[in-house]
């Protein structure tokens, strides 16, 4: 029997922390749980994800779907594509069965990359080496998480760039539906007519479009989220607060301008893996700490200060105690709360 492989390239940069990383492992799991009760995807598809920040890593090798289990998806720092396609490579290369004189190999793979953000490495060496070597011997379908990234670059890679609008949980739901059908069509299709063809499902309602190659959208890019790391003193777990970036009236009338300022999202506690997704220095720019509105306490311990700042340059939890010991530099300090602002690195998300 051909296989039909599966590929999923998971963004899971800090940005994707909380809800929407909540809700793509959800989907994974609706996904495989609809396919297992599909006779033709049963048979043809087998599935792997792959996840990417700064670097990439495989989480499930490519597997048959009744012995496929829905892993549980890290978070790291970073968004390199250009990482991300070439270990989606090497992976192709490894674990695909070619076509050769004695044996028919696998149908032509499908490639589902999810992403919220753009990359923040140099891609286009990869970019080159998939188009000439592998973009004919796939199908690759690009889809942007919200309308944070900048289209045009993923158009360089694949005609199927698509665009969920919104991120709430309807939204995914209903995206994660339309994945599976995409994948039902398809696996009917090479089982039926021998036809590895991409066969998308068509799209209602609009929550979901397909952007348009001519008209390429060429639209500025705002940065919507600014997340920062940090480290619980108590249990020296990493951990990331979410800002979300929104306009707000200005305090003084007759400054007409609105200005811009982030709002506390959450922090949200991740695993010591985070720092195997990053790839070297992390940080990219500063934010002023008066544009943060909202501090949170600490998701591990619950001290009532996930945002104090050390001396050393990093963020850790304070609470009560008397002095406080640094758990990135090991430095013990008093902590005291000035008035003055300070400017905080953020991660590059
Ligand atoms: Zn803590
Ligand atoms: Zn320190």
């Amino acid at each position: 029997m051909r296989r039909l492989p599966i590929y999923f390239l998971i963004d899971v940069s800090e940005s994707m922390v909380g809800e929407p990383i909540e809700q793509v492992q959800e989907g994974m799991g609706s996904i495989i749980k609809d396919l297992r009760t599909d006779p033709y995807a049963l048979e043809t598809v087998y599935v792997s994800i792959i996840a990417f920040a700064g670097k990439a890593q495989k989480i499930t090798p490519l597997i048959e779907l009744y012995n496929f289990y829905p892993p549980k998806l890290p978070i790291g720092g970073g968004t390199s594509l250009g990482n991300a396609l070439n270990f989606l490579i090497g992976e192709l290369d490894n674990s695909l069965v070619k076509t050769t004189m004695d044996q028919k190999g696998d149908w032509k793979p499908i490639i589902f990359l999810f992403t919220d953000g753009n990359p923040t490495d140099k891609y286009e060496a990869s970019f080159d080496r998939w188009n000439k070597h592998y973009r004919s011997k796939s199908n690759l379908v690009v889809i942007s998480l919200g309308e944070n990234t900048d289209t045009t670059i993923f158009m360089k890679i694949t005609e199927n760039v698509l665009l969920l609008k919104n991120t709430d949980p309807e939204s995914f739901k209903k995206f994660f539906r339309w994945v599976t059908a995409s994948i039902k069509t398809t696996s009917m299709s090479v089982s039926s007519a021998s036809n590895d063809g991409l066969q998308l499902a068509p799209i209602t309602n609009g929550y979901l479009s397909k952007i348009d190659l001519e008209k390429g959208i060429n639209k500025k890019v705002d940065e919507n989220f600014a997340v920062f790391l940090a480290k619980c003193q108590k249990t020296k777990h990493p951990y990331l607060m979410k800002y979300q970036k929104r306009l707000s009236p200005s305090e003084f009338k007759e400054l007409a301008a609105n200005t811009m300022d982030y709002k506390l999202v959450g922090a949200f506690p991740v695993e010591n893996s985070y720092f195997d997704l990053c790839e070297g220095d992390n940080n990219t720019g500063t934010i002023n700490s008066s544009g943060l509105v909202g501090f949170p306490n600490c998701p591990c311990c619950g001290n009532q200060y996930g945002f104090s700042y050390c001396a050393c340059g990093n963020i850790m939890c304070t609470g009560e105690e008397e002095a406080s010991r640094c758990p990135w530099c090991g430095v013990e300090a008093r902590f005291g709360f000035g008035n003055q602002s300070f400017n905080i690195n953020r991660t590059r998300g």
